[in-house]
């Protein structure tokens, strides 16, 4: 079934490290070799061997409409005729911003870049030229991307190779991020009180997603933007995963909470190496050539890039029935999971929030990290490989949330929960 995936695994190690570029995608966690995919439609994939899967990753979220999505893939067609990057500004950049602040709240100013970890990475930096501070709070089990600062009780990624401390970072860097654990207020005042002044920065993903989707307890994010207030801290949504999924103003809008800076990523290049940071002009101004925050790009605001991201996020815009066709669908497959795990006896506990979704395989609710971390992970490979098997692709890592995207029918629905069913009884 997978002969031609194990054959350009195979081949793949002889000249990348590890055979991927982006470490998750090696099926290290679950084991077993990763499918190597040709393309894509809708909510399908098709591998290099011909088997056709019903994607539940969406390219880690930017797939939202389904792949080769028409008015996307029409706009970059149209677009890369008149070349692929100038090096200079372009009407298409203003618009891009325009329409992002047209969509999310609280964003004055916004600076393009080229990945969710070049944004969180700019933000930080921002942070403390603005604030004059050095440290940064993050919470265990939250992912910002590969810069330095953030590979500290990183989630995903790293916990899913088990690496507890990444060699090469210093240790000047990582004693200046400090991590809590998600939903602890109290953890996070102590930390505030025992650096008087020293916090430039709380970055928190506001639905967490890289532990497995975690919900913010009622009234911990509302405890933060208090604290950061009354403590001139600046307080930091990333809304990689979150920004334009769970609603057009993303976690911001959803839960009503108002961030200084915000980053994005996934959705906001419809697939493309898109990423951005905004927020309030008082904050922003401080960024070059504005301010002396240094901060810049080649390629940043390339429009083959912002093209596609652009057109996705207009039909996000225009029809806010997405979400709720997006909340349906999810919830459905929240149901019907529910159903065929009570109906077997499986301990499990999945949390939801919108189109974002995750089971994990404990009867104990999973608040934060070390609560992820204590689910049946052995299960989980056992299942994962019985989905694949069965058509189904599901994040290859335990600590990964599924991306719902709005291609799914309920068919598609049906034809995973009775994959779910027979992987059950096959497994367990
Ligand atoms: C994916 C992700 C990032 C990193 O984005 P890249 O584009 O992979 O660099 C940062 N933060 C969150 C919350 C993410 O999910």
């Amino acid at each position: 079934m997978f002969q031609k995936s194990i054959e350009l695994f195979n081949r793949a190690q002889q000249s990348i490290p590890g055979g991927v570029n982006s470490p998750v995608r090696a099926f290290k966690s679950v084991g077993g070799t990763p499918v190597f995919i040709k393309k894509a439609k809708g909510a399908y994939m098709f591998d290099e061997d011909g088997n056709r899967y019903i994607d539940y990753i969406n390219s880690w979220g930017p797939m939202i409409l389904g792949h080769a999505f028409e008015p996307v893939i029409n706009a970059i067609r149209e677009k890369a005729y008149d070349s692929t990057s100038f090096g200079t500004p372009t009407q298409l950049e203003i618009e891009m911003a325009e329409l992002i602040k047209s969509m999310v709240p609280n964003v004055d100013l916004i600076r393009m870049v080229n990945s969710g970890t070049e944004a969180c990475m700019s933000a930080i930096r921002l942070a403390r030229g603005y604030t004059g501070r050095n440290k940064i709070i993050k919470f265990e089990g939250c992912y910002h991307g590969h810069a330095d600062s953030f590979l500290v009780k990183a989630g995903s990624g790293m916990a899913t190779l088990d690496i507890q401390h990444v060699p090469g970072i210093t240790t000047g860097v990582s004693n200046d991020t400090l991590t809590a654990p998600y939903n602890d207020i109290e953890a996070v005042e102590k930390l505030i009180h025992g650096n008087r002044e020293e916090v430039a920065a709380i970055i928190i993903e506001p639905v967490a997603g890289n532990m497995g989707c975690i919900p913010p307890a009622p009234g911990f994010l509302e405890a933060l933007r208090y604290l950061c207030d009354s403590e001139k801290i600046v307080f930091i949504f990333d809304e990689v995963m979150t920004g334009f999924r769970l609603a057009p103003g993303g976690a911001q809008e959803r839960l009503n909470i108002a961030a200084d800076l915000v980053t994005y990523g996934k959705i906001i290049g419809a697939g493309m190496p898109v990423g951005a940071f905004g927020g309030k002009k008082e904050i922003m101004q401080h960024i070059a050539p504005l301010g002396n925050v240094y901060q810049a790009g080649t390629l940043s605001g390339n429009p083959i890039a912002l093209i596609a991201g652009y057109t996705l996020l207009k039909v996000l815009k225009e029809n806010p029935l997405i979400y709720n066709e997006l909340e349906e669908k999810t919830n459905s497959l929240h149901q019907g999971m529910t159903r065929v795990f009570q109906e077997m006896g499986i301990d499990h506990t999945i949390n939801r929030v919108g189109s974002m979704i995750s089971i994990h395989f404990t009867k104990n609710p999973v608040i934060n990290f070390a609560t992820a971390a204590i689910a049946n992970n052995e299960f989980f490979k056992k299942f994962f490989h019985a989905m694949l098997k069965r058509g189904i692709y599901l994040p290859p890592s335990a600590f990964e949330t599924w991306f719902v995207g709005n291609a799914l029918s309920t068919d598609d629905i049906h034809q995973t929960l009775d994959a779910a069913n027979e992987s059950l009884r096959e497994i367990f």
